[in-house]
């Protein structure tokens, strides 16, 4: 995700266009568990001195497991994004990126904003019914018949799926 500012300021525009993609997101900041398919980030470069003002808009697809059921799902985000980067620190300006010589490298600035506009939870359809939390089937796909104050759990693990299920519910 890097300009090279000589290229993209010589061509005279004012203010100068710019269109990138990747595939895969290997951030740092981004949950582990959801997996950046591709990115495309386009919008403009303007200058004021040394100062420059990116702004545009963010796509991103990615795939991750429904926070209910825990089926894989493909999902799908956009955001506007503008952000100023300097050639030095600011103490007035602390949320600017920096640039060093005649590149601007974009990545953290996308990363930054594919995280903040990155759904808490993520369902497979607003309808899911989710996982039993007495024997943990799908209740999408089965009507397993359990009721919900049936006795001991009949699966080990249905209790924590379901606490971990509500913690998810409650962000
Ligand atoms: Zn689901
Ligand atoms: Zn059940």
């Amino acid at each position: 995700m890097i300009l090279d500012l000589d290229t993209l300021l010589r061509r005279g525009q004012a203010p100068a266009r710019f269109h990138l993609e990747r595939l895969d997101w290997p951030g740092e900041s981004i949950d582990p568990s959801i997996n950046i398919v591709k990115t495309v980030v386009e919008g403009t470069v303007s200058a004021d001195g040394s100062l420059l003002t990116v702004q545009g808009l963010l796509r991103f697809d990615y795939e991750t497991q429904c926070a209910r059921c825990l089926t894989q799902v493909s999902s799908h985000q956009e955001a506007e994004f503008a952000e100023e980067f300097a050639r030095s620190e600011s103490e007035d300006a602390p949320d600017r990126y920096l640039y060093v010589g005649h590149t601007l490298d974009l990545t953290q600035m996308v990363e930054d904003c594919i995280a903040l506009n990155m759904p808490l939870r993520t369902l497979c359809s607003e309808t899911c019914k989710g996982l039993c939390p007495v024997c943990g089937a799908d209740r999408n796909i089965v009507s397993c018949g359990c009721s919900a104050d049936e006795g001991p759990m009949k699966n080990p693990f249905a209790a924590l799926a379901a606490k971990l299920r509500e913690e998810n519910e409650e962000v």
